[in-house]
This record gives C-alpha cells, structure tokens and sequence, in this order.
C-alpha cells in the first residue's frame, strides 16, 4: 500500500520517517513543517511499540508471555484496549485472527535471519496452545492471563493499526489541516486534498518489487474522521525453502501460512485498528468468508487480489485497475 500524489500534494509537505513496530514508519504531514507535532507522533508510535513489541523483553506483551500458565499480568491501557479488541475479532472470525497466535510465529521464525519449514510433529505439538479463548481479560485489576504454558502473544496483526490511529489522534488535535501516516502499508489519510479530489491510494502488486502498483482506490477524507487503508499480503514478509513460498500470516487452524488463493487483502475504513485486524483476518478466512465479515461489518470495504491474478471489491470501493497483467471481476 502506498500513497499517491499527483502534482497537488507535492509542494509543501515535508516527511520524516522513523524505524518501528519492525517497520519503516513515515509520517507527512501538509501545509507547514511542524517540529512538534512530529516529535509528539514518533515519541506516540515508539512508546506503543515499548509496550507491545515481544522482541523488547521489558515491553508489558512480554511481560504477560513469560507469566503464561503462572499468574495474570497487570498492563498499561493500550495494552489493555488493543487485546481486548485483538480477543473481539478472533470471536468475530471464529478463530481465524488469534491474538495467542506466538509460538507459530516463533516456530517459523519469518521475518527473522533463521526461517525455517517446522517438521508436523512440531506444528501438531504447538496447536493447542494457540488459542484466544484461553487468554483472559479481567477488566477491573485491567491485567491478562495466558492460561496454558507456553501460550504467547503477537499483536503483529493489529498494533501498527492501533499506532496508526492514536498517530491520527494527534493531528486531528494539532491545527495541522492534512496528513499521512504510513506505517510500514498501515495508512491512515486525515483531512481533504487542498484541491479537494479524492486522494488515491496505490495497491501494491503482490508479485512485484515495493513500489510496484497494480490498482488505485480513491479516498475521501475530512479532518474530523480520518480514513484509512490496510493491506495484509503474502509480499511482507516471507521465504522460500524446497520450492515453496512460505508467508508470514498463519491459519490458526493448521498451523501454516494461510493458503487459499488470495495474494492480498486490503480493508478501506474509518478505524485503522479495526482494518489492521480484519484485513489479517480475512486474509486467513479467505474470499467468501471473509466476503461475509466484510460486508457484516459497519463502514468497512475491501479489495481482495487473488494468486490467479483476478481482483474482486466489495460494492462500496472506488477501484480502477493499473497494471493489464491482472483483471477485475465484477460479481
Ligand atoms: P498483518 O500484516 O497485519 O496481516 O499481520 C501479520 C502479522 O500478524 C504476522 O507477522 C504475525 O505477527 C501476526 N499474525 C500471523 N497470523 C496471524 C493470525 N492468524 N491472527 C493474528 N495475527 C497473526
Ligand atoms: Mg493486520
């Protein structure tokens, strides 16, 4: 996912980009350079990450990792908001997003220099331990408990979300007329284009090198209710061993990178936390499924790029193709 300007938005902004949440972040915000306000949305998505990244030892995620099976771990409100609604959209897909989904991640390691293709006996030994019903919220001492030892935590798929909506939070209260935030494909869009076209927003083409579009979807936004533009696809994060292609976005159920022809799917709405979390979770559900919790779902629309190169919409997306190597179906 990537953000367009044609001309309009070219001569004024300014950009800045920082590393986190195992990303680049980079934020634009249009009209003015404001120090300030950069200063405040980094130091934001920084603190977000010191507390739910499971590669920061100190960070409250590990924290509740290393006491599973053990004892309840009190958090921070962030904390806190973001896996009860991580434990909302595993209900809402029936286990299809699984917050508890770490020690898969571990076990595969993409995304880290040690990739690697786990034998059956070690995926089957860890299953039952990637579970959501088995992570328990307790909203009056606000801490959670890892039933099981050996159950884990990643919000992977829905942190970048969360930062990227408190990022917006802070423009819509700074006087900052328009923005961008850009975390590593997770955009949030606050305010009108000064000439008051909608923005467009590029999807990236699956199998091509960063960068690559292969379709556009048009944005309208306001100031006071941002917009935003979530893709999860195969291209993030990956690698191959034996021939095979091996993605970052497991299916809780069996225990490899979800496999059901999508290539991509990126969720278009107001709440970037939301998106970030149904995007991943459609993704593992694959198209009719995730179809129906798209359309079941207030104010979100999506555009779903399938292996045989084929991109379906549901109805309420401003879609054109770029690239003629794919083709869109209308159904
Ligand atoms: P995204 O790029 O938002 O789709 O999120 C992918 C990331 O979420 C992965 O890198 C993992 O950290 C985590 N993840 C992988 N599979 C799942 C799943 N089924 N449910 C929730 N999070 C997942
Ligand atoms: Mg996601």
């Amino acid at each position: 996912m990537l953000l367009l300007c044609f001309g309009a938005c070219a001569q004024t902004e300014s950009s800045r980009a920082e590393f986190a949440l195992g990303t680049v972040c980079s934020v634009t915000l249009f009209d003015q350079s404001r120090d300030r306000v950069y200063r405040d949305i980094f130091s934001r998505i920084h603190e977000i990450e010191n507390l739910m990244s499971v590669n920061i030892p100190a960070s409250d995620v590990s924290r509740i990792n290393a006491a599973a099976g053990i004892e309840p771990v009190q958090v921070h409100d962030d904390v806190y908001k973001v896996i009860e609604r991580a434990v909302y959209f595993a209900r809402l897909s029936g286990g299809a997003f699984d917050p508890s989904v770490g020690p898969l991640v571990s076990l595969w390691g993409i995304g880290t220099d040690t990739p690697r293709l786990p034998s059956q006996k070690e995926i089957d030994e860890i299953l039952p331990l990637i579970n959501w019903q088995d992570v328990e919220l307790d909203p009056h001492t606000r801490s959670v408990f890892l039933r099981r030892t050996g159950m884990a935590l990643d919000l992977g798929g829905i942190a970048k979300g969360y930062a990227a909506d408190e990022a917006a939070a802070i423009v819509k209260n700074s006087n900052v007329k328009r923005a961008i935030i850009d975390l590593g494909g997770n955009i949030v869009i606050c305010g009108e284009k000064k000439d008051k076209s909608p923005w467009r927003a590029g999807i990236q083409n699956p199998g091509y090198n960063r960068g690559d579009i292969m379709g556009i979807v048009n944005i309208t936004a306001e100031h006071s209710r941002a917009q935003t533009v979530v893709t999860s696809g195969v291209y993030e994060r990956f690698f191959e061993e034996n021939g095979g292609r091996f993605h970052h976005i497991f299916s809780p159920f069996q225990g490899y990178p979800a496999d059901n022809g999508l290539l991509s799917v990126t969720v278009i709405s107001h709440n970037s936390m939301d998106a970030d979390a149904l995007s991943t979770a459609v993704f593992v559900l694959g198209y009719e499924k995730g179809m129906a919790l798209i359309e079941a779902f207030p104010g979100a629309e999506a555009v779903f790029v399938f292996e045989d190169k084929t991109v379906r919409t549901t109805n309420g997306v401003k879609f054109a193709l770029t690239d003629n190597m794919f083709r869109l179906v209308q159904e």
